[in-house]
């Protein structure tokens, strides 16, 4: 029989764990805070990317932050404050950026963006056409023989890990995509990675939730939790109480916050990045790219495009950098001439906040403390890749089967 499972936070990974349980014959409500459509899920790269297998915290990491962090316009920054919260994830960060964490989290992190990917093309198969999904394969642009090393090496561990990927250099890249031209030295092509409009498909799958009655409330701010010895029993949003059987915790960066509210401690920080998008800009790649040195991603979607970048770890600030913004949209000429500044610079910018944990793996898993409360948060710049897998983990959960992904690793308790 069917459960009834309260979904907290509407967004991607909210949306799709929605999905797989509906299909599993669950009732299912989702609680959004927010009537506006202005959450990371919306306005992010719309990248599916099965080449992304590198947790954030990984080797090197640490000695190109402390480089970005003396450059007013650089792709990365973390706001020195006194924030014990921000000290603990930075140790916590410092202790996983190693190649021995990176071999134990990237084969997990490639399985989950692979089974994710197949069931993009399943869900998305369904959808409205303006959901614009493109399966042309994802291009780590290089500018630099630095960029070019370091581009190719991933390439050979993606290769282990059963995933596709290319050399090419310029003329073979300009070869690939014709509909612009490209003045990177070369680029690793991963033939096996997407892309679409997040918004279209966010709004997409929101109709088709509601089509098979899955009930949305907007405007619906989950405030606490009431428990009855190990159970959450109901959740309080506005003025209203909500029970159900079981409750995933799928609300983005404020899921920390929330899960302090029932006594429970999921480190998380605010990975700020912006986003800016123009409508017929002439000139569109055909496929999506990375411009690595600069860390920009650059995604057409159906005749808009979109250039994302940056991670700024400033708490909840989601304010705008000017000199942070320029910095990114100027180095984008270096790589695709045709995307020049002055077709960008007076464009609205949107900033938002990833979930990100310190071992750069998301939480996923029922919280050993209340076990009718499962963690589906804290995935960092992969949320929309790994959606579909997240929903699919969840749904096992709450029907009590094992997931065919294992899930040890990504536990909500395991800094503890
Ligand atoms: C610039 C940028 C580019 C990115 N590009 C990509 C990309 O190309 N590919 C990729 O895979 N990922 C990308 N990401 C990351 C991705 O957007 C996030 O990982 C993803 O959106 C996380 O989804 P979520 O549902 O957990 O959180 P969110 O998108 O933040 O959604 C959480 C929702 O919960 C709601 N909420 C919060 N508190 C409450 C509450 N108390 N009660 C009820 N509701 C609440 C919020 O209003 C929000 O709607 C990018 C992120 C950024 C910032």
């Amino acid at each position: 029989m069917g459960k009834k499972v309260i979904v907290i936070g509407g967004g991607i990974i909210g949306y799709c764990t929605a999905w797989y349980l509906t299909g599993s014959g669950h009732e299912v409500t989702i609680l959004e805070r927010s009537r506006a459509d202005d959450s990371p899920s919306y306005n992010n790269a719309g990248m599916v990317v099965p080449s992304h297998f590198i947790p954030l915290a990984s080797p090197g990491i640490i000695k190109k932050g402390l480089v970005w962090m003396l450059r007013a316009d650089s792709p990365f920054y973390i706001k020195p404050r006194l924030d014990a919260s921000l000290i603990r994830w930075c140790w916590q960060f410092y202790r996983h950026a190693n190649s021995r964490h990176v071999r134990r989290a990237a084969p997990l992190l490639a399985e989950m963006n692979q089974l994710s990917r197949c069931l993009f093309q399943e869900i998305t198969d369904g959808l409205d056409a303006r959901v614009n999904f493109k399966s042309a394969g994802l291009l780590m642009l290089y500018a630099t023989h630095k960029g070019e090393e370091e581009e190719k090496e991933t390439a050979k561990v993606a290769a282990s890990l059963g995933i596709e990927a290319k050399n090419l250099n310029n003329s073979e890249l300009n070869e690939l995509d014709s509909n612009i031209s490209y003045k990177a030295k070369g680029a690793v092509y991963y033939p096996g990675d997407a892309f679409l409009d997040p918004a279209a498909f966010m709004k997409s799958l929101e109709i088709n939730l509601k089509s098979r009655g899955v009930e949305i409330m907007k405007g619906m701010a989950v405030r606490d939790f009431i428990y009855e010895n190990r159970k959450i029993h109901s959740v309080l949003a506005g003025d209203r109480f909500f029970e159900a059987d079981e409750f995933v915790l799928a609300a983005g960066i404020d899921s920390a916050d929330l899960a302090k509210k029932a006594g429970l401690d999921i480190p998380m920080q605010g990975g700020k990045g912006y986003s800016v998008t123009i409508d017929n800009p002439g000139k569109m790649p055909g496929i999506c790219s990375i411009l690595t040195e600069a860390r920009v991603a650059v995604t057409p979607m159906g005749n808009k495009l979109r250039l994302a970048g940056t991670m700024e770890f400033a708490g909840k600030d989601v304010s705008v950098n000017r000199k942070r913004v320029e910095g990114y949209l100027k180095s984008v000429a270096q790589y695709i001439p045709d995307i020049s500044y002055g077709i960008l610079k007076d464009k609205t910018v949107w900033a938002g906040l990833r979930p990100c944990s310190p071992d750069g793996l998301p939480y996923i898993g029922r919280f050993n403390r209340y076990p009718n409360l499962i963690a589906a948060t804290g995935h960092a710049m992969m949320g929309l890749s790994l959606g579909p897998v997240t929903g699919l983990i969840v749904t096992d959960l709450v029907n009590n089967k094992m997931p065919s992904i294992p899930v040890r690793r990504l536990h909500p308790d395991r800094f503890h």
